[in-house]
């Protein structure tokens, strides 16, 4: 979906800084820490501080364009969300590097899960660990 277009419909004007970082995120196929996507965006000629960033993304979040979660590092990692209740990612032990899972592996389990569950659940994410595709063959 088109940045401007996503942020319209979650309520969000479309302020540069705002279009600037949901391209980082976009652009990124492996979910992000708020220094990583800094370097993004220096990269895309948008010179943004720290706190400006944080902001964005709390707002992100919160607006369900953007998920984020925590892999037991230091810092909160942020990707874009994607499916009903968000996506789930998938931590490797050894590298250290987390993935973001396509929603269609895990739904079709967790709408039946879901569907079972007396609460009204907006948000549903499962992380998995273990060895990566890359770390199995070195
Ligand atoms: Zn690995
Ligand atoms: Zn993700």
């Amino acid at each position: 979906m088109d940045p401007q277009e996503r942020l319209k419909q979650c309520g969000l004007a479309a302020t540069p800084n705002r279009l600037c970082v949901l391209r980082a995120l976009d652009g990124a196929s492996r979910p992000q820490t708020p220094q990583e996507l800094l370097a993004v965006l220096a990269g895309l000629g948008a010179r943004m501080n720290r706190v400006t960033l944080y902001r964005i993304l709390e707002l992100l979040v919160e607006r369900g364009v953007a998920a984020r979660h925590n892999a037991g590092e230091r810092a909160f990692r942020y990707c874009l969300g994607r499916g009903a209740h968000g996506h789930s990612h998938f931590h490797c032990t050894r590298c250290g590097a987390t993935q973001c899972l396509e929603p269609r592996l895990l739904e079709p389990g967790l709408s039946r899960l879901l569907s079972g569950l007396p609460m009204q659940v907006e948000l549903a994410g499962i992380t998995l660990g273990g060895i990566c595709e890359g770390c199995q063959h070195s």
